[in-house]
């Protein structure tokens, strides 16, 4: 193809040409600078060398560790010079106890550096944590989770020795029926109607079967034409109580609560 006669054009092209020397510049200074960390091996004294070693590593970031690792001991394995790489200070500092952050190599440097810029990297809204702190969030966690986890057991046990309408009168069974529409909203995008037939008049929350009240309610949305049906046939648990019925103006309550929402319920 021939070249087009264009000033335009040949800017670019001349911009492109230095853009190939540089990158072959840059080639060729890795190199040397790859040479140069080796090189450290020529100081004469061995702590010297590796306090050289060791100002690169935290220093000169580009310098491989295992160049400088090779220069400092005669070993390429980066390990063998972070052990005399030791602790530096951050100057970025822990959001729970506010002691500065000290890193031991590289690695994780990038880590603290980028969890720095982020909002928030746990749960509980920290952005960076110590060793220490770290680890006493995460028992702080298990705790939670382990009190809990005894709280679902315990309330487990009470509900167990609750006849089916004393439990229909409980918070538990109110918060298990509100999950249960709430996921229905969010799962069809639509007014709440009828899991077996689609009407949207006369509505209840009712048992399938009562294996695990109050822990994971098994239940289904009917009106009362399926309801009857399908208690006719066996196949809801239990006497059906008001306790189980939607209100109209509860169910258009609810809908404009979850309707729109985004996240599952
Ligand atoms: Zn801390
Ligand atoms: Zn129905």
């Amino acid at each position: 193809m021939e070249k087009p006669d264009c000033a335009e054009l040949d800017a670019i092209l001349t911009t492109v040409s230095q853009i190939r020397d540089a990158e072959a510049h840059i080639i060729l200074l890795k190199a040397r600078l790859s040479a140069e960390a080796k090189g450290l091996s020529a100081v004469d004294d061995r702590t010297s060398r590796i306090q050289a070693a060791v100002y690169a590593y935290w220093f000169a970031p580009e310098a491989h560790a295992s160049d400088l690792s090779f220069g400092a001991t005669g070993r390429s394995y980066a390990g063998e010079l972070r052990q005399y790489a030791g602790a530096v200070p951050t100057g970025i500092h822990c959001d729970r106890c506010e002691a500065e952050v000290e890193i031991t190599s590289r690695e994780q440097m990038k880590t603290v550096l980028s969890k720095s810029k982020r909002e928030s990297n746990y749960a509980e809204g920290y952005r960076i944590l110590c060793g220490e702190c770290r680890e006493a969030v995460f028992e702080e966690r298990e705790v939670e989770s382990e009190r809990l986890a005894a709280a679902r057991a315990a309330r487990g046990q009470a509900v167990a020795r609750m006849s089916y309408t004393e439990y229909l009168g409980t918070e538990d069974w109110h918060h298990q029926r509100e999950q249960h529409l709430a996921h229905l909203l969010w799962a069809s995008k639509m007014p709440l109607q009828c899991e077996a037939c689609a009407a949207a008049d006369r509505l209840g929350v009712y048992h399938r079967n009562l294996d695990a009240l109050g822990l994971r309610d098994d239940v289904v949305l009917l009106c009362d034409t399926c309801r009857d049906a399908l208690i006719g046939a066996g196949r809801l648990a239990g006497d059906p109580g008001p306790q189980n019925r939607i209100g109209k103006a509860h169910a258009v309550l609810l809908a404009q609560k979850y309707l729109d929402m985004d996240t599952p319920v």
